[in-house]
C-alpha cells in the first residue's frame, strides 16, 4: 500500500498527533512535524540523520501567524513578505519565547515562510500550529521535487507523503537575514539577488566560511548523488579525457549531441534559467539511479538563478 496520499484531512490527523508527513511545496518537499511538538522534531532529525545544531524553517499560511512566532517584523522583512509571500523567500527573524529552541538550534533568530503551494496553503490554514518542515532526504542527499523521490528515501519510515504533484521551483528557497538593520544572504535559492535587491537595495553578501557556522545549508558537501560529480567549464575536452567511462552529461541550453556520450541532459532548451533550475534536482535523481561512472556538469552562466545552479552543483561534486 502506498503512503502517498492526496487526503489533507489525514495529514491534519498525523500532524496534530505528534507525528511526522512529507508535504509538497514549490520549492522542494519537506519533512513536516508541528515545531511545538518535541515528539515530531525529534523524528524529523532522526529520520533526515540531520545534526542538531542544523536549524529548520518554520511554515505559516499568513503573515500575521509568522508575527506571533516574532519578536519584531523590520521595515525591510515588511517589503520582502510584501513583495515574496507566499513564495520561496525564508525570512530570519527574531524569535519569540514560544519557540522552541530545538527548532533554531538555540539561535535567537527563527526563519520563516510562507510556502507557495494550494495543498500545503490550506494544510496549513487547518493546523493551530506552524510546521517546522527541512527537505525531505537524509541529510547531504539531493532534495525531493517529486513525491516518488520522498518515497523511495523514507517508505518506510514515514506514515504519509501528501502528494502535491512536481515542485514548480524545484529549489530551495533563498534565506536573507538581518545584521544592524542591514539585510545579509545566507542562502542562494529560488528568488535571486537581483529580484530582492529592486525591493530592498544592496544586500550582504558574506563569504562561506563567514556564514557556515550558522546555515548549514550552505556546508560545503550537499544536495549530491551517490555517482562522482564534477562541474567543468569544458565539457567536450573533459570528456574526451575519460574515453571509456560511463558518462552523463548536464548542460544549461545547448548541443544535446557529444560524440561518445549518450546521456546529455539540456535544463532549458529556451535558455531559462528559471526552467533549469526547477528540473535540476530530478535530473540528478534519474541519473544517479543509472550506474554511471561520472556525472559532468558544465558551469551555468553566473547570474540570477545561474549563481544558485552553480551553488548546488559545487556542493554536489563534493561527493569524496
Ligand atoms: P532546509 O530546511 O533543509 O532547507 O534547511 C534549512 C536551512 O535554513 C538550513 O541551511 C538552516 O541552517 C537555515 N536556517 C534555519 N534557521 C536558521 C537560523 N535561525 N539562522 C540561520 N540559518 C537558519
Ligand atoms: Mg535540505
Amino acid at each position: 500500500m502506498t503512503i502517498i496520499s492526496e487526503d489533507i484531512s489525514k495529514a491534519v490527523k498525523l500532524l496534530n498527533n505528534e507525528d511526522v508527513v512529507a508535504i509538497p511545496t514549490e520549492t522542494v518537499y519537506g519533512l513536516a512535524g508541528n515545531i511545538y511538538s518535541e515528539k515530531a522534531i525529534h523524528k524529523i532529525f532522526e529520520v533526515k540523520q540531520r545534526p542538531l545544531f542544523n536549524p529548520l524553517i518554520a511554515h505559516v499560511s499568513s503573515i500575521e501567524k509568522a508575527k506571533a512566532i516574532t519578536r519584531d517584523f523590520p521595515v525591510k522583512a515588511e517589503m520582502l513578505a510584501e513583495a515574496f509571500w507566499p513564495g520561496s523567500l525564508t525570512i530570519l527573524l527574531n524569535k519569540n519565547n514560544a519557540v522552541p529552541d530545538l527548532i533554531t538550534a538555540g539561535k535567537n533568530t527563527v526563519a520563516v515562510r510562507i510556502p507557495n503551494h494550494p495543498v500545503t496553503l490550506d494544510l496549513l490554514e487547518q493546523l493551530s500550529f506552524p510546521l517546522a518542515a527541512p527537505s525531505a532526504n537524509p541529510f547531504g542527499s539531493i532534495s525531493p521535487t517529486k513525491a516518488r523521490h520522498v518515497e523511495s528515501y523514507f517508505g518506510n519510515v514515514i506514515p504519509m507523503i501528501l502528494e502535491g504533484g512536481d515542485c514548480k521551483n524545484g529549489i530551495e528557497s533563498t534565506i536573507i537575514g538581518f545584521e544592524q538593520n542591514e539585510a545579509v544572504l545566507y542562502r542562494l535559492g529560488s528568488i535571486s539577488l537581483e529580484e530582492i535587491s529592486d525591493v530592498i537595495g544592496e544586500v550582504k553578501i558574506k563569504n562561506k566560511q563567514e556564514i557556515a557556522p550558522d546555515a548549514p545549508g550552505m556546508l560545503s558537501r550537499h544536495y549530491s548523488p551517490k555517482t562522482k560529480m564534477f562541474l567543468v567549464d569544458d565539457v567536450e575536452k573533459f570528456v574526451k579525457q575519460h574515453a571509456n567511462k560511463k558518462i552523463a552529461v548536464i548542460r544549461f541550453c545547448r548541443d544535446k549531441h557529444i560524440p561518445g556520450i549518450e546521456h546529455i541532459e539540456i535544463l532549458s532548451e529556451k535558455e531559462d534559467l528559471k526552467e533549469a533550475a526547477s528540473k535540476l534536482y530530478a535530473v540528478l535523481h534519474k541519473l544517479d539511479g543509472l550506474n554511471l561512472d561520472m556525472i559532468l556538469a558544465e558551469v551555468f552562466p553566473d547570474v540570477g538563478l545561474g549563481k544558485t545552479i552553480n551553488d548546488r552543483l559545487e556542493r554536489a561534486t563534493k561527493n569524496k
